[in-house]
């Protein structure tokens, strides 16, 4: 007599929480939807059903990953963000829900400008700048990475979402990939959006096993205190829209994730540019997680 559904599935919860996995039970019911077992609306009606070989299988093989830690988005191979589907890889971050909050500051911005521009640095699997695409069908977006293979990933989550004929996508070293040489065109956004890497370095050791041996480190290391990237791009956007830039080049409005610790420097290392002043937004759980730079009026 083969085993049934319900204790297939009491196995398998067992076996996740004693590898620590955080929710254990959720991530088991998911794993065997992806399996092609039964999803949470059938388990009361088929729970003492045998479960199919194939299905059987498959949820075995999910669960020995998971229990390696493995992340479970990483594992079915998908997620939601912004109530929107998104392929992931491990060749990119998994979209958090943390991230959801710039997408919102992003969104209400870009409404109030005429067809805007915008530029997602750092895009990963794309989900910022396919977010956008979605939610305003007007604006013209651009999505770069350093990692070609993060890219070709963000190319599949816009088709998946219906905007691939709205957004473009560049390749390179943060703003090289949108600057050319002569460093004209960065007025050619009206947004930026940037969740760069921004661990510190050393930190990386103490994140759960999920994200420090699953997840690409080219996405979460950011330098010994975790600002590198930030410095970078404030130094950049100096170089385009700062004192040697023309006297009417606009810099962009920036919206960046930023580690919860890390405000105070980013605000300064922003407005020290003397091109912004930075607002510092906290996240649903109150800890701060967006640095909004807005561009000063040019006095020079
Ligand atoms: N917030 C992410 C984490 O905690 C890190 C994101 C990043 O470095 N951009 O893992």
């Amino acid at each position: 007599m083969s085993e049934t559904i319900h204790d297939i599935l009491t196995r398998a919860v067992r076996r996740l929480t004693a590898a620590g996995v955080p929710d254990a039970s959720w991530d088991a019911k998911e794993l065997l939807e992806w399996a092609g077992g039964p999803d949470r609306s059938r388990l009361p009606l088929m729970g003492e059903e045998p479960l199919v070989e194939d299905a059987a299988a498959r949820f075995e093989e999910g669960v020995r990953r998971r229990e390696q830690r493995v992340p479970l988005q990483q594992i079915t191979g998908r997620t939601w963000f912004m109530g929107l589907p998104f392929a992931v890889s491990d060749k990119v971050l998994c979209p958090r829900p943390d991230t959801e909050n710039l997408v919102e500051r992003a969104v209400r911005a870009a409404e109030a400008m005429a067809p805007p521009r915008i530029l997602d640095l750092c895009c990963g699997s794309g989900c910022i700048g396919v977010s956008l695409a979605h939610f305003l069908p007007q604006a013209r977006i651009v999505l770069s990475d350093v990692s070609e293979e993060a890219l070709a990933l963000a190319r599949r989550n816009a088709a998946l979402n219906g905007v691939a004929d709205r957004v473009s996508f560049a390749c390179g070293d943060l703003l090289d990939a949108v600057i050319p040489e002569t460093g004209e065109p960065l007025g050619a956004f009206d947004i930026i959006c940037c969740n760069p890497p921004y661990i510190p370095g050393g930190e990386i050791e103490t994140l759960m096993p999920e994200v420090r041996d699953h997840e690409p480190r080219l996405a979460l290391d950011g330098g010994e205190d975790g600002l590198d990237f930030y410095r970078r791009l404030a130094a950049d956007l100096s170089r385009v829209s700062g004192n040697a830039a023309p006297e009417d080049a606009p810099a962009p409005l920036l919206f960046l994730e930023i580690g919860c610790e890390q405000g105070p420097a980013v605000r300064e290392i922003f407005e020290n540019t003397g091109r912004y002043r930075v607002l510092v937004h906290p996240d649903l759980a109150g800890l701060d997680r967006v640095a909004e730079c807005v561009p000063r009026p040019r006095k020079d």
